[in-house]
């Protein structure tokens, strides 16, 4: 295996010689350093001091939490013996060559302890039982298969940081790994990214409150081909009864683009997607804190990340949009400027703002009909 020596954020490492990232025996994707820009500014607000980045590949999300943020206990896991070792080979170097290594775990301890573990993220995560501040899943594709031993092994009081990638099953490309992984029916055309997102989190919520842990949602988002959740859980059967309160489906119109969301354990009546979760994607004075922090930082992508936190910060925080695009398309009508149609709604007493989820749609909370009466009048 050839190797090449980069830096991200504050951690200096090797990873492997490949022309496709995924042809590379061990995954490092340069693509995902927003992701991990943006992790390391949950850990700063955060403050979690025993932290664990599970499926770890390269180490890099591990090395730069030790790196950059105050948590105390970092430790990394892989189960592939060539990312163990590569994992090693990038905490000497970060670290000194101060390592102990016994079998299948190795210890950096200086100001802060790092342990590396060469182990099935679900053995080590059954085995530390509600030990961790934070964890962080990253998989290949869908992060379900871990989710069980991660809900055992953060704390009641913990956050769960989780990525997924498989968006063709999310976003109703592959309805039936959407029913098999998700246990949900997924929704295509343009709101498929939110509801994406909310299956992902809902299946999360579902799998939370048997523990009679309930989820607060401090930040979720959708970019680049992935869904991001930071989840921070809540101790208690009434905390699961009141996160199960806003679990329901959504109901979507193809011939003009209306939906209708819908809160209940059942759907009403026939054509609902879901099961998802219909509360808040964000806490928005947590995104503020994000913001203040990035604002002082030192961040390989931080004038990107701070583009996009300021779309999340004044994001309407209300379930879907309309996409004018295909609004224009379905109701065979012209396309119309965001910023006009925005004005006319607020002349009318409506809130509305950008989305994350796409550049040409709003969400605000007036009512279909308004939204299209306005396309029309302009
Ligand atoms: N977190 C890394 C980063 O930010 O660069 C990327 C992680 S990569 C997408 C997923 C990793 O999970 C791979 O290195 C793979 O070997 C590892 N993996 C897959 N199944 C695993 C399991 N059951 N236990 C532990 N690691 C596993």
């Amino acid at each position: 295996m050839k190797f090449v020596n980069i830096k991200e954020g504050k951690a200096e490492i090797f990873i492997p010689k490949a022309k496709r990232i995924y042809d590379a025996p061990v995954f490092y994707n340069p693509a995902m350093t927003l992701n991990r820009d943006l992790s390391v500014l949950v850990l700063r607000v955060l403050n979690p001091k025993t932290v664990l980045d599970a499926l770890s590949a390269t180490g890099i999300r591990g090395i730069r939490y030790a790196l950059e943020t105050n948590a105390e206990e970092i430790w990394l896991n892989d189960i592939n013996p060539d990312a163990f070792k590569l994992i090693i080979r990038n905490l000497k170097i970060n670290f000194g060559e101060e390592l102990t290594l016994n079998d299948k775990m190795a210890r950096v301890k200086g100001e802060k302890e790092i342990l590396a573990t060469n182990k099935d993220a679900n053995l080590l995560m059954a085995e530390k039982f509600r030990y961790f501040d934070f964890v962080d899943l990253d998989p290949f594709g869908s992060p379900m298969e871990f989710l069980d031993s991660t809900l055992r092994s953060v704390k009641r009081k913990g956050v769960l940081a989780v990525t997924a990638t498989d968006t063709a099953p999310l976003c109703g490309a592959h309805p039936k790994a959407c029913l098999r992984k998700y246990n949900s029916k997924p929704l295509r055309g343009e709101l498929c990214h939110e509801s994406g997102l909310r299956i992902l989190i809902g299946a999360i919520v579902r799998y939370a409150v048997k523990y009679d842990l309930g989820i607060n949602v401090l930040f979720a988002y959708y970019k680049d081909h992935y869904f991001r959740a930071f989840l921070q859980l809540k101790d208690g059967a009434k905390e699961g009864d009141k996160s199960l309160k806003n679990m329901g489906y959504v109901y979507f119109e193809p011939k003009t683009g209306r939906f209708e969301i819908e809160r209940n354990f059942l759907p009403s009546r026939e054509g609902a997607f879901g099961p998802l979760w219909l509360g808040p994607l964000k806490e928005q004075k947590f995104i503020e804190k994000m913001i203040e922090k990035a604002e002082k930082a030192e961040l390989p992508q931080k004038n990107k990340l701070l583009k996009f936190l300021s779309i999340i910060k004044d994001e309407l925080n209300i379930p879907f949009f309309y996409d004018f695009h295909a609004l224009a398309r379905r109701n065979s009508l012209e396309v119309r400027k965001l910023s006009d149609v925005c004005s006319i709604l607020q002349e009318k007493g409506h809130k509305s703002s950008r989305t994350h989820f796409s550049p040409t749609a709003i969400k605000t909370d007036a009512p279909f009909e308004i939204v299209l009466e306005t396309l029309k009048l302009l």
